[in-house]
């Protein structure tokens, strides 16, 4: 699968799963109810006129089930059911996307007001608090209407529904394992991210795992959970302000995340000042929101939409730059984040034009951040995968000859020395070849150094076709290469180094057009009891490479018996050339 197919599995898996969740969501039957809010708005201290029905002729009827709170005032509210209730089981008002909300219930038949918000631990613990849900008499008619005060709030409508006891706890059930399921999915993430980040002691993972927490935080406020357990729950008396505190702190390090996963200080510079330049303003949103003597919130929501609908494109942008400049890391990226960042300039458009939130968003967004945590941190397991390449391409260089390409002297040296040592223990026979290119000086004379080189890169193929699995061949020096022959005994070492001989004399060598007649002379020693060190097995080799030479060159000679003052004798009588 190449890299953009791969995009579009993903993609795909990532729009399944917001339509599950959706599928999760569209089920219950929900009972017809008529909303109307009070026209002009009465303080709260009218509690008793309106309870009592006096106002009842104010109310305007809204087009569709929601409260849309005002944030310049508390606002009343008037539910009705549009039939008496006839089940057994007691019916529930949820009221959705309760951020920042705080509602005053009037219900039949005392009227006695009874404060709900998801920040207050005395709501019913019945439900958790994904939603305000109120449980209303079971025997309600519709001539009874509930009245609803609204404190000050960001004027987003959220929506009402009335179900059955049964189906508001099975839809509470699903709710909460949704709020679980997603941050749970990031959580995993961050914590493999993490142990990374302490064993690889590599800055981006500890970004991605800040940023990933506090989309979790973020997440937990958000679903109401958060407000629910301690230490979490130390937030609870910020309100609203605590989820808008995490989204900013997450959008600040996914910032951060963001200029060092796709490398942009050194792939796009300016992109890079100007996002380091957005974290700014960020910071000083993030010490607003917590900052206890504003409080007039209503705007600080506005702004916050703003800043995240500047903000998600521009990181859009970064993850296409970085792509078209062809960085894996931007394919990742977008992958990643296009469902999320799509979600999150959704999000901010129905927070900043005042729509009620879309049941499906919910937890799109969610499901979107806990997609792009799982391909994130392919990324940065793709990005030790390229770490490791890194790695081995140095230990190549380290042990290979850049010429040749075969091992280097002291690599070629470890691998005689260990198989020495095997060969040894094991007693195990073991051969080495010595090779020298005959006469090599006039080939580099005649055709220059050039040429030199390009013959001995040519002569390795035919030397490497004789080789097996196990034995290993090294440049010495100059023209001269090392063969390490593990269990090879005299014989079986000797004809290899007959077979390599004949086929660098065979072979076809064409310098400008010109054939040159390349050969090379070979000696041969092997593990004789009396070798002690792989040096005494070189210097053998070579003893025998020496014979060859005298011999008349283009020949493999085999080193017998112990080294004889004689071999130092013919070394000194050979003629160097
Ligand atoms: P013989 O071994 O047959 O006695 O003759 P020779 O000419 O090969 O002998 P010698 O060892 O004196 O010369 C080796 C030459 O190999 C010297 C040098 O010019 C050449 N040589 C060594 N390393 C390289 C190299 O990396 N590239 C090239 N082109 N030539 C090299
Ligand atoms: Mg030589
Ligand atoms: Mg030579």
């Amino acid at each position: 699968m190449d890299d953009r197919s791969r995009g579009w599995w993903w993609l795909g898996r990532a729009a399944a799963l917001v339509l599950l969740c959706a599928g999760l969501h569209a089920a219950a039957s929900e009972a017809p109810m008529l909303v109307a809010r009070l026209e002009p708005a009465l303080p709260r201290d009218a509690a008793a006129r309106i309870v009592a029905g006096a106002e009842d002729g104010h109310f305007v009827a809204e087009s569709y089930a929601a409260l849309t709170p005002s944030r310049h005032g508390g606002v009343w509210y008037r539910v009705r059911l549009a039939s008496d209730w006839t089940d057994s089981r007691p019916p529930v008002l949820k009221i959705a996307d309760p951020q920042g909300l705080a509602v005053t219930a009037y219900l039949p038949p005392a009227y006695a007001g009874v404060e709900r918000s998801v920040y207050r631990a005395d709501g019913g613990a019945e439900f958790t608090r994904h939603a305000i849900s109120i449980v209303l008499p079971d025997d309600l008619r519709a001539d009874q209407p509930l009245y609803l005060w609204i404190e000050p709030a960001s004027s987003v409508p959220r929506r009402l529904a009335i179900t059955d006891m049964a189906q508001a706890r099975a839809r509470d059930i699903v709710d909460a394992r949704l709020d679980i399921l997603f941050p749970a999915i990031q959580l995993a993430t961050l914590l493999v991210m993490l142990s990374f980040f302490i064993v690889l002691r590599e800055r981006m993972y500890a970004y991605f795992v800040g940023q990933m927490l506090f989309i979790v935080l973020f997440e937990f406020y958000e679903f109401g959970i958060g407000f629910e357990y301690l230490p979490f729950a130390w937030l609870a008396p910020l309100g609203i302000r605590a989820t808008w505190l995490m989204s900013l702190l997450a959008a600040i390090l996914s910032i951060d995340f963001t200029r060092q996963f796709l490398d942009l200080p050194h792939g796009a510079p300016r992109l890079d000042r100007v996002l380091a330049h957005a974290s700014w303003p960020l910071v000083a949103l993030a010490l607003l929101v917590i900052a206890p003597w504003i409080d007039s919130i209503g705007w600080i929501e506005d702004v916050l939409a703003f800043a995240f609908l500047l903000l998600a494109p521009l990181l859009l942008v970064a993850g296409l730059v970085a792509w078209q400049q062809g960085g894996r890391r931007g394919g990742y990226y977008l992958c990643a984040w296009v469902p999320g960042l799509l979600f999150v300039i959704v999000r901010a458009l129905q927070l900043a034009l005042h729509w009620p939130q879309p049941v499906w968003l919910e937890f799109a967004l969610p499901a979107a951040f806990a997609f792009a945590g799982i391909v994130l941190a392919f990324g940065l397991a793709d990005h030790i995968v390229s770490i490791r390449h890194e790695r081995d391409l140095a230990h190549r260089l380290a042990e290979h000859d850049m010429l040749t390409g075969v091992l280097n002297r002291r690599a070629i040296l470890a691998r005689l020395r260990a198989a020495f040592l095997a060969a040894r223990e094991k007693d195990r026979p073991l051969a080495v070849l010595f090779l020298d290119l005959d006469h090599f000086k006039r080939v580099n004379d005649s055709y220059g150094h050039r040429a030199g080189d390009q013959c001995l890169r040519a002569v390795i193929a035919p030397i490497a076709t004789e080789l097996r699995q196990g034995d290993a061949l090294g440049r010495y020096g100059g023209e001269e290469f090392l063969v390490v022959l593990p269990g090879a005994t005299v014989a079986n070492a000797e004809g290899v180094a007959e077979r390599i001989r004949h086929r660098v004399e065979e072979m076809p060598m064409l310098i400008s057009g010109m054939r040159v007649g390349l050969t090379l002379s070979i000696g041969v020693a092997t593990l004789d009891p009396d070798v002690m060190t792989p040096d005494d097995l070189i210097e053998r080799a070579d003893a025998a490479l020496y014979l060859s030479k005298s011999g008349g060159r283009n020949l493999v000679s085999t080193h017998r018996g112990p080294l004889a003052p004689a071999g130092e004798a013919m070394r000194e009588a050979w003629p160097h050339e």
